[in-house]
């Protein structure tokens, strides 16, 4: 459900696919144009959900954590972080970038994990309520592609216990993804994320133009 505000954009996409080169182009342009932004990372981004992050993404905890356990958790994460930080940033009239959101959830607990879709969007609901992105552009791009570039990518860190994981999953979220993007056409944008940075950065703004 678009939330009321039209300045929360989210970017997706499985890690490699671009995500966080989009929104620092993003924030230049907002800050090119006066415009005060918010960037934000999930999971993380207050002192609880970065608390929640460390449990979540701790490579120790790898074959330990149930798949309801990481779906509560992502949302304990999310909810502090919307409470704390995203609403009261958009009531102010601030414009939010995130580097995921609760499509995330849909496609790594949902499509990944394979758990119940409908018992997703229903804690979707408890968790975000009205507050969610007016537009989120989803970066589809090849699992052999994202490996890929997080190789080359120099300034990443170690993979953490979600990146461990095999082709297979990957394979299913990056499905998932697509389904989102087919069902959620008003406020959801799938974008080839093989084309260039400067492309798909034209592509996105040409669609938060129009
Ligand atoms: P994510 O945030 O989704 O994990 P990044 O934006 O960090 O992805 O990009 C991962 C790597 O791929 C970085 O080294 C980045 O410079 C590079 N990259 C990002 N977008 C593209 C693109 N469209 N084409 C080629 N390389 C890209």
């Amino acid at each position: 459900m678009p939330s009321v505000f039209k300045n929360f954009i989210c970017l997706e996409g499985i890690d490699g696919s671009g995500k966080s080169t989009q929104i620092v182009a993003l924030e230049n342009l907002f800050k090119s144009k006066g415009l005060e932004v918010l960037k934000i990372r999930e999971p993380g981004g207050t002192e609880i959900s970065e608390a929640v992050r460390k449990i979540l993404l701790d490579p120790e905890h790898k074959g330990k954590m149930s798949d309801i356990t990481e779906l509560l958790l992502y949302n304990a994460a999310r909810s502090q972080l919307l409470h704390e930080v995203v609403k009261p940033a958009l009531k102010k009239g601030v414009a939010v970038l995130a580097d995921r959101f609760a499509y995330s959830t849909l496609a790594y607990q949902g499509y990944g994990r394979g758990l119940n879709i409908d018992m997703i969007k229903n804690l979707l609901n408890i968790t975000c309520g009205d507050f969610f992105p007016n537009k989120t552009f989803i970066l589809d791009i090849e699992i052999s592609l994202s490996r890929e570039r997080q190789q080359k990518d120099k300034n990443r860190s170690k993979a953490d216990r979600i990146e461990q994981e095999e082709n297979e999953f990957f394979e299913r979220v990056a499905h998932g993804y697509r389904t989102i993007a087919r069902e959620n056409s008003g406020n959801c944008i799938l974008l080839n994320a093989a084309n260039s940075p400067e492309d798909i950065f034209k592509l996105i703004v040409n669609h938060l133009n129009s």
